[in-house]
């Protein structure tokens, strides 16, 4: 029978959630989805000493501003296999740990600090891979070598340890990664790696998959860094017995830098100005700021579609997917090998499209402090100010531009573009200008038809034409040379206004240009 399909993101809480961790979530949620199981958030905190504060609150915080919700685990609500933040576990490691050591799979190992340093030091003047494994354990003090006597003297006096794994020697270990195909690691690469020590915490890997079968996972979707650990985490499978109920695995791909060397980090952010984590993090002991995409002014759907598309792709041309568009189309064979580059025009393209699709009453609100901020004696029209942002809509990128680029709405010009000006102004002109403010004046009801029409006239009777006039016009009107279609400008703000404009702007640029 199958199982209901069950992951778990697994984030240890040692800092900001980079990016590559965001992902990694998101496709856990979108693959949970996609096949109507469970997602779930597990803290992995048995490493103490790189614990740091408040990085599992920033975890939650970020999923959360993205959507990424959980079904059960830290920060979502406890379920049925709580607790879920491991540490709050320790004591169950101890059985499986001693179930290890009985079978014969696992052996206490009593070396300290200066004995494995020798170790490494003989072996590396021998040339030969200084790691603790099947032929050096011979020669290390552990319960392989020592006497039984000597093992439960040393535990009972409670000298300090640790559990290693026995591997077996030279053993091709293969499995079927769900991204990768078949991978295969002989185990003389690996080393008897700790799996507890005598402070009764377990390592990574032995929390891991302990939890894994506990939870039930089926499908362990993790960063393409745990590869070479996988191997370990099979053995440990069939050393538990659990091989049956061996969760799949899929290692996807690293996020790399945009010029494709190497993994995407945060100096690469700073450098070339894109964050690399989702919201702002202040480290706790440097007060050093990594700054995220939320501060940035991206918004979460931008951020999620991004993502997405860093590692996978639909198979279509279609670029722009919402999270639930994306557990439609998400699948893991769709998910690439090879590394993502990240782009950051791209990932500000994605920000552009959503901004788009905001409704105008969802921007007004932005633009409203905007104008509030820039302390005008005058109000406007929340009519006005929506009829604002459906205009300029189209023209930002972040939500946060949009005052830049429609403050000339609220604030007449008071300078205009010296290229255009410098290229487009003409004799013809001043005359031109009288034409249309007298032609505009003339106008009852005033609007970017009409506007236009008396535009035309103008431009006709001073025979002018159109391509040498219309960007010009559009600096006197708003002082810059690009925007959204401009009679609609004129419109918006009025007959009085677009003539006082013309006005000021003959008079100021006039002056100039004599
Ligand atoms: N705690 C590991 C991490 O920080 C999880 C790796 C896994 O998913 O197995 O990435």
């Amino acid at each position: 029978m199958d199982r209901r399909v069950r992951v778990r993101f697994a984030p240890s809480p040692t800092g900001p959630l980079h990016i590559g961790g965001v992902r990694t979530a998101l496709y856990n949620y979108l693959f949970a989805h996609k096949h109507g199981g469970d997602f779930l958030i597990r803290i992995e905190d048995t490493d103490q000493t790189r614990f740091v504060p408040g990085a599992e609150e920033y975890i939650i915080e970020s999923l959360k501003w993205l959507g990424i919700e959980a079904s059960e685990g830290i920060g979502f609500g406890d379920g049925p296999f709580a607790p879920y933040r491991q540490s709050d576990r320790k004591p169950m490691y101890k059985t499986y740990v001693m179930q290890l050591i009985e079978a014969g799979h696992a052996y206490y190992a009593f070396d300290t600090a200066d004995e494995l340093e020798a170790m490494r030091e003989r072996l590396k003047a021998s040339n030969v891979d200084a790691k603790y494994d099947a032929i050096t354990r011979g020669s290390m003090k552990n319960s392989l070598t020592l006497s039984e006597d000597e093992v439960n003297r040393r535990l009972l006096n409670e000298e300090p340890y640790v559990v290693r794994f026995k591997l077996p020697r030279k053993e091709e270990i293969k499995f079927e990664d769900e991204i990768r195909g078949w991978v295969s690691f002989n185990t003389n690469q690996m080393d008897d790696k700790v799996l507890y020590k005598s402070d009764g915490m377990p390592t990574y890997h032995l929390a891991n998959v302990v939890d894994d079968y506990l939870m039930q996972i089926t499908h362990v979707i993790r960063g393409e860094e745990w590869l070479p650990s996988a191997p370990l985490h099979v053995l440990l499978y069939r050393a538990f017995g659990w091989e049956n109920l061996m969760p799949k695995f899929a290692h996807l791909p690293l996020l790399l830098k945009p010029e494709g060397n190497g993994k995407l980090s945060k100096r690469d952010g700073d450098r070339l100005g894109f964050p690399v984590f989702p919201i702002n993090w202040i480290d706790p002991n440097t007060q050093e700021l990594s700054s995220g995409y939320r501060e940035a002014g991206y918004l979460p759907e931008a951020v999620i579609n991004l993502l997405a598309f860093l590692g996978w792709n639909p198979g279509t041309q279609q670029e722009l997917f919402d999270l639930a568009e994306l557990v439609q189309a998400f699948s893991l064979d769709r998910v690439s090998k090879s590394g993502a580059k990240f782009d950051q025009n791209k990932a500000k393209w994605f920000n552009q499209q959503y901004v788009r699709k905001l409704s105008d009453e969802n921007l007004a609100p932005v633009l409203q402090a905007a104008v509030l901020n820039a302390g005008l004696n005058q109000t406007f029209a929340a009519e006005f100010i929506l009829k604002v942002c459906s205009l300029v809509k189209e023209k930002i990128s972040f939500t946060k531009e949009i005052w830049e680029y429609s403050k000339y709405f609220f604030i007449a010009p008071s300078e205009y573009d010296e290229q255009v000006i410098k290229k487009k102004w003409s004799d013809k002109i001043p005359n031109l200008l009288t034409d249309l403010i007298s032609n505009f004046e003339q106008i009852e009801a005033f609007t970017h038809e009409t506007a236009e029409a008396a535009y035309q006239e103008a431009l006709a009777k001073n025979d002018v034409l159109g391509k040498d006039f219309l960007q010009l016009f559009r600096v006197i009107l708003t002082g810059v040379a690009g925007g959204p279609p401009l009679f609609e400008i004129a419109a918006l703000v009025g007959k009085k206004e677009s003539i006082s404009r013309i006005t000021n702007a003959s008079v100021k640029i006039s002056q100039k240009t004599s």
